[in-house]
């Protein structure tokens, strides 16, 4: 029953499979099943690739590479590289963005083709169990059934009901965030989430005047508190404001400026933008999908699936964000994988214990596994090995020596129970954590494993072994 455990497939023959929606959970699915051999048909009502290619993670992406590398050309006279920068060109970044994005939806479009999946252009809405109604892009409807459904609907922005938000054009949700036509002069961010700290790292370097405004006491909610304090430091470093304990009561105008009303601490206090920033995260996009007509379960859209990704109608399984829980690429194409092999006659469950967060600021930011906060919440006997950046060579050569690793433990059997990571390419090297959790590994296999010098992942090791208080290359408290 576990996710991971090897996996024998006999091969689907004469079952039709109909997947609702192309992004990265969608795709990944309809691709599987061709694999298995089912008949594949996936509807699309907008773009394949979804939010993920469109509108997220990819254009995200691209835009904040950009950043890095005005950031990398401020410090390049320190390395003895003598630029001299004429700003930038816009345009040119977003152009940059979109072919990026272009070729990947692209690719996704060959992929499929060379699968033999039928792609069918249009919005699907059930009419019953397994049948659906597809209203194409021509006007036209087409009614198809399938004996297998995945649902993949995917999210969109949610608009919060602060008042003055919703249908106010200085306020922007994190769609129209990817295409301005000049970066703001001034942008106010509501919301310390992933997709705000993000964009408000991208602005911020295109000189933007940038504040995050976060009713919780902390940013990233679900990162590590104190490296995200020390991200923290390091963006008001940079100029960026940030208040935390400080809701949003409303927008309204002030000349040309948009006038965010913010609740600090008790205290009401006015603060001027030219652009809002509205990123208190995303809803399901499933209210066109008609699901009660299917008897499908759901809690106010988020569709509802045990660990096989099944829902409450037999053979109609649901990924990715249409379940309003883990949002995120990598999750949906996990479950997508997953809902396709069981859809076809394997039966494994879900587990999301290897699944990284990662946050593309500039150091990057990613964790995988317990946090300090919610081991203490689960009351669990840990122990924690921390190693900063600064005594690294590797991360003291690419930004300074910038950030820091920690590992958690348990301190009976010695297992690693999370790793946590800020500097540069973290996203890349939390691998190497949800490894080490997906197999169970104690704090010796990540010590007795040799890591490359001179490499950033030495200092995953280093944490493990000041855990032990036998760093090597900082002194042992
Ligand atoms: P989606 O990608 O939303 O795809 C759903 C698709 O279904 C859409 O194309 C939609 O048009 C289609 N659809 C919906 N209803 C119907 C219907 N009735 N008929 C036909 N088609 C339909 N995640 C990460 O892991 N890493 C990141 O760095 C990251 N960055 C992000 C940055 C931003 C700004 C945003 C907004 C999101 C980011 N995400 C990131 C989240 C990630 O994009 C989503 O988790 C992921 O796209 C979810 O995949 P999905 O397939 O479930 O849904
Ligand atoms: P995420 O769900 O990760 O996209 O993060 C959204 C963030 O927005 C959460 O941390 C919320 O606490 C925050 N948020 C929601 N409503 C408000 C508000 N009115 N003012 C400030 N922050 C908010």
């Amino acid at each position: 029953m576990k996710n991971g455990v090897t996996r024998l497939f006999i091969m689907a023959k004469n079952i039709s499979l109909i997947v609702i929606g192309g992004g990265p959970g969608g795709y990944v699915a309809a691709i599987r099943g061709a694999q298995l051999g089912a008949d594949v048909t996936l509807i699309e009502k907008n773009r394949l690739g979804g939010t993920c290619l469109n509108v997220g993670c990819i254009p995200t992406k691209a835009l904040l590479h950009a950043a890095e590398i005005m950031e990398e050309m401020n410090h390049a006279a320190e390395y003895g590289i003598k630029v001299k920068s004429e700003g930038y060109d816009w345009k040119q970044v977003l152009a940059k963005k979109g072919a990026v994005v272009n070729q990947l939806v692209g690719g996704v479009t060959g992929l499929l083709k060379a699968n033999k999946v039928k792609v069918m252009e249009g919005e699907a809405s059930f009419t019953g169990a397994k049948t659906l109604s597809v209203k194409k892009k021509d006007g036209k409807t087409e009614t198809i059934t399938g004996d297998k459904i995945i649902i993949a609907a995917g999210s969109v922005p949610a608009i919060p009901p602060i008042p003055g938000v919703e249908g106010n054009p200085a306020c922007i949700d994190s769609t129209a965030a990817l295409s301005l036509e000049n970066p703001p002069e001034s942008l106010l961010v509501i919301g310390g989430g992933v997709i705000g700290m993000e964009l408000a790292t991208a602005y911020n370097a295109f000189g933007t005047k940038v504040t995050i405004v976060e009713a919780l006491p902390k940013l990233l909610p679900m990162m590590d508190g104190e490296l995200t304090a020390m991200l923290r430091g390091l963006m008001e470093k940079k100029g960026i404001e940030i208040l935390t304990e400080a809701k949003v009561l409303s927008v309204g105008k002030s000349g040309d400026k948009a006038e965010v009303q913010v609740d600090l601490k008790g205290t009401k206090k006015a603060f001027l933008a030219e652009k809002v920033l509205v990123a208190v995260g995303r809803r399901t996009d499933t209210g066109a999908l008609q699901l009660d007509k299917a008897g499908i379960r759901h809690d106010r859209g988020k569709i509802q699936v045990n660990e096989l990704m099944e829902t409450s109608v037999k053979d109609v399984y649901a990924i990715g964000d249409c379940l309003g829980q883990i949002m995120l690429a990598h999750i949906a194409s996990a479950q997508g994988e997953l809902a396709a092999e069981n859809a076809l006659g394997h039966k494994a469950g879900f587990d999301s214990k290897t699944n990284p967060s990662c946050v593309y600021t500039v150091p990057e930011f990613a964790g995988v596994g317990l946090t300090e906060e919610s081991a203490k919440e689960k009351g669990i006997d840990y122990g924690v090995g921390n190693f900063p950046l600064f005594a690294n060579g590797k991360a003291l050569i690419a930004n300074g020596g910038v950030g820091a690793i920690k590992i958690l433990y348990g301190k009976k059997f010695n297992e690693i129970l999370g790793v946590h990571i800020l500097g540069p390419r973290a996203t890349d090297m939390i691998g190497e954590g949800a490894l080490a959790i997906g197999l169970e590994a104690t704090l010796e296999e990540v010590i007795n494993t040799i890591h490359a010098h001179p490499t950033v992942t030495e200092a995953v090791r280093e944490a493990a072994l000041a855990a032990e208080k036998r760093a090597i290359h900082i002194p042992n408290k």
